[in-house]
């Protein structure tokens, strides 16, 4: 089923739009279903999972944390996490930069915007970001990249509210790079099962995709 599931996603996906396979409470066996047939972005929203995960699996998989992650955390999956998508504070960027300067490297980081009608999804609003990128704290930080914008939509089955917030999004990913002409900042990762294809039809290049290749959960 799974690796059916994902050669008809993938049919669905216009060439620019990656997908993050999202494997999170799902065994290492299901995962490497989705390896076989080529599938190597996969994404996680626990830091414990992810790191037991990353031990298990092959080395040539990209894991994408794409849940909320706590400061205390960071030092667990800064030597290998490819791309950390719900980055919603200075102070949490501060601490990704100082691991990266450990490990040697540039993590890359996705600011999350709040756009859902929903008080329990976390992110940054548009002035929220813009004081972040302004300030001095982050102009220094060498052992960061933000290549792009995150976000969810509400949890709902109004077409028009979800195709609404992705584009209030997509807006405000397009105000940031004209305003601060950021190099390198060409992510959009929005859409999951539910919506992914409205997503896409709002500019999406990267969809979350869990229960529909690994079932419910
Ligand atoms: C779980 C999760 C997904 C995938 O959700 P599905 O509805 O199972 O596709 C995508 N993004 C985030 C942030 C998630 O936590």
């Amino acid at each position: 089923m799974i690796r059916a599931n994902i050669l008809k996603i993938r049919e669905e996906l216009p060439p620019h739009v990656k997908l993050i396979a999202v494997s999170k409470t799902k065994p290492a066996e299901q995962i490497m279903e989705a390896y076989e047939i080529g599938q190597r972005a996969f994404g996680e929203n626990k830091v414990q999972e992810l790191v037991i995960k990353y031990e298990q699996l092959p080395k040539d998989i990209e894991w994408h944390l794409i849940g909320h992650l706590q400061s205390n955390k960071v030092k667990y999956i800064a030597a290998f996490v490819h791309l950390i998508h719900a980055v919603d504070s200075l102070k949490l960027l501060e601490v990704i930069n100082k691991e990266g300067a450990k490990n040697n490297r540039v993590i890359n980081c996705l600011l999350q915007f709040h756009i859902a009608n929903e008080e329990t999804k976390f992110g940054l609003d548009l002035d929220e970001a813009k004081a972040l990128l302004k300030s001095d704290s982050y102009q220094s930080m060498q052992n960061i990249a933000i290549p792009g914008v995150m976000g969810m939509a509400s949890f709902t089955d109004n077409e028009q509210q979800v195709r609404a917030e992705f584009r209030m999004l997509k807006s405000i990913y397009e105000e940031l790079h004209s305003e601060f002409s950021m190099q390198n900042f060409n992510i959009l990762s929005f859409g999951m099962s539910g919506d992914y294809k409205i997503a896409i039809e709002e500019g999406s290049n990267m969809v979350r995709v869990g229960s529909s290749i690994f079932g419910g959960r």
